[in-house]
């Protein structure tokens, strides 16, 4: 009897529209192609060619796909999400590229900027002839980013920002940066702002962070900022207080339900051909039954989160998705895709360990996952508000 690859038993494709099944085929091939056969030495290295990989990326139109306008090709968030399951099929550093570049910096600019700095900035970064960055952590607060302490002062008309960001994603390769600090305008919660950074102001600096091990094809670094002078119309004029942040949080959240499935299904895909070709006890691997009970209940967990998150894509495209609904998909699909990867590591044995398969790569860049964009405990808090009407943030 022939196999069944393990997502082909869900039969998802009755949820997935025509032109969604083309994207996800297109940027699945670009995967297979480009990244697949360089990413065990990206990683082992630390070294990503990320400004040529920027520019593939934008010519393959991935980046910022679901924003309308400025050069950006207005797809459907399923499409979008899709895509970031091809992706992290590759390596979760690389949809951390796109997702910080399209749903952090980008939309930041494109829900929240003027029109002068959505001319300047959409274009070129839907090419990708120019990397943004997303400036919220700081060495002192993360999942409690109202503590921040960068602030920006007025002088005269211009602004002057100091202080540090921490764990920012693109920093180090960043022509522009998005970053939020305190002001001093008055009204509860109205003080934070955002401000789009050219990242060759005097002034800023964005040290690279070295010793990662996790998203190692990943450039990573600080934002530091001494006395950064910008212009009045640097500010985001229509972000005000923390939602402006939060909402384009909820952007890279959705497409973390959807990316971190493909770093599963890709360990699960190669343990499955592992498992075959391995005889131990004189049989395959995947003739014993404590294999194949392995493999189900990950099929099953792998199906179950790609429903789930097939499922928030629809109310996403309808408008009706709600923050407490990217809690439950962001919570699982990383929760369960770590699960995954560490359970194929089992079925590998020793060969588990080493780059020359996929999956401790995978398993060790979704320990990352599960702590940026909202750790999970951040979104238990969040699905435990909405059930109980109460928070128990603080
Ligand atoms: P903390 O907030 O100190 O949390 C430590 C632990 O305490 C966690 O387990 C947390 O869940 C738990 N905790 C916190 N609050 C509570 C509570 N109320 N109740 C119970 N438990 C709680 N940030 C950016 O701004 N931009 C980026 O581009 C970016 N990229 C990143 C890339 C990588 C590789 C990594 C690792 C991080 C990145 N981050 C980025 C930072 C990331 O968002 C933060 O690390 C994350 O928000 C958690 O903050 P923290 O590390 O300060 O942990």
């Amino acid at each position: 009897m022939g196999a069944v690859a393990a997502l082909d038993l869900f039969s998802l494709n009755s949820h997935i529209g025509e032109e969604e099944a083309m994207v996800r085929d297109t940027a699945r091939q670009f995967v297979e192609r480009r990244i697949k056969p360089e990413i065990a030495d990206w990683y082992e290295r630390a070294e990503t060619p990320v400004r040529e990989l920027a520019l593939e990326l934008g010519e393959l139109g991935v980046l910022g796909m679901h924003l309308e306008g400025y050069g950006c090709a207005g797809a459907s968030a399923t499409a979008y999400g899709l895509v970031c399951t091809e992706l992290e099929a590759g390596d979760s550093g690389i949809r951390s590229l796109v997702s910080v570049q399209g749903s952090l910096a980008m939309f930041a600019i494109w829900r929240w900027g003027s029109d002068e700095h959505k001319q300047e900035w959409l274009p070129r970064m839907a090419r990708g002839e120019a990397i943004g960055c997303f400036g919220l952590t700081e060495p002192d607060c993360g999942s409690d980013p109202a503590a921040m302490r960068t602030n920006a002062r007025r002088d005269g008309d211009d602004w002057v920002l100091n202080g540090s960001k921490m764990w920012i994603t693109n920093a180090p390769v960043a022509d522009v940066a998005v970053v939020w600090a305190q002001t001093e305008e008055h009204g509860k919660g109205r003080g934070i702002r955002g401000f789009v950074v050219p990242t060759n102001t005097p002034g800023f600096s964005a040290p690279a962070i070295h010793k990662k091990m996790s998203l190692r094809a990943s450039s990573t670094g600080e934002l530091v900022m001494d006395n950064v002078r910008l212009p009045a119309s640097a500010m985001l004029p229509e972000a005000v207080g923390l939602r402006g942040p939060l909402e384009c949080l909820n952007e890279a959240r959705f497409g973390i339900s959807f990316g971190a499935l493909g770093a599963a299904r890709d360990c699960l895909e190669a343990t499955i051909e592992y498992a075959g070709q391995r005889q131990v006890f004189g049989r395959s691997l995947a003739s014993f039954q404590l294999t194949q009970t392995k493999l189900a209940d990950m099929t099953l967990e792998l199906g179950k989160g790609m429903l789930l998150a097939l499922h928030l894509g629809a109310l996403k495209d309808r408008h009706e998705l709600r923050p407490e609904q990217i809690s439950l998909g962001k919570l699982n699909s990383v929760r369960e895709s770590i699960a995954i990867a560490r359970e194929c590591r089992t079925v590998l044995g020793a060969a588990g360990i080493t780059l020359e398969f996929p999956v401790m790569r995978h398993a060790n860049n979704l320990e990352s996952v599960l702590t940026y964009e909202g750790t999970s405990e951040v979104h238990q808090l969040m699905i435990g508000q909405a059930l109980t009407g109460t928070s128990a943030f603080r």
